[in-house]
């Protein structure tokens, strides 16, 4: 049986409080955020920032879910990707995760509209957004995997390494590793130095 990825699960540590108020942090320093959004992108650390427990991606059988970081963020508002049109207010709202199924079309996209003052969902083309992330996740990890040599050993048949006959000998062995480049940077510590550069 194919086991299908059923779509990246956020850590949910927050109580309804919480989360709410993380919200509501966003919310405040978002223009400081969209200000200063050429600081966020030429810093990695600051680029991979995450916004909170409400920036994310989720959705079964395609791979690229997961955290948006805010330098995701930016880069999707820049392109329009994540955008989306208040209805109440004609403002736009500014897309922070999306959840779903791409194959049904059913879930939602979810932001702030600076106008209303609080976070909105919209349930529009909720595919193109799907996509938008997954582009921002594989053009930016914020790992890479790469191939690392070590010592180990191999096999030989006959004549080879150390012993008599065939037998184990000293080799270079190539492994996949995943890395993390860089270190982000906490979204509250970091808006506190975005409000230094005003
Ligand atoms: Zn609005």
């Amino acid at each position: 049986m194919v086991v299908y990825s059923r779509g990246f699960a956020p850590q949910n540590i927050l109580t309804k409080e919480e989360a709410e108020e993380e919200k509501r942090f966003f919310l405040e320093n978002l223009p400081v955020l969209l200000k200063h959004q050429k600081v966020v992108l030429d810093n990695p650390k600051y680029f991979f920032s995450l916004p909170g427990s409400f920036a994310f991606g989720s959705w079964p059988y395609i791979p690229g879910d997961g955290p948006v970081y805010t330098g995701y963020l930016l880069l999707g508002w820049q392109s329009g990707g994540l955008l989306e049109h208040c209805t109440e207010c004609g403002g736009s709202i500014y897309l922070v995760g999306v959840g779903g199924s791409p194959l049904s079309g059913s879930g939602s996209c979810w932001g702030p509209c600076l106008e209303c003052g609080e976070f909105k969902r919209t349930f529009e083309k909720l595919s193109d957004k799907m996509v938008c992330i997954a582009e921002l996740r594989q053009n930016h990890p914020v790992e890479k995997s790469e191939w690392v040599e070590e010592d180990g050993f191999e096999f030989c048949w006959g004549g080879g390494g150390s012993g008599v006959g065939s037998g184990l000998s000293p080799a270079k062995k190539k492994r996949l590793v995943r890395r993390q480049l860089v270190e982000p940077s906490d979204f509250r510590e970091m808006i506190v130095k975005l409000n230094e550069f005003d």
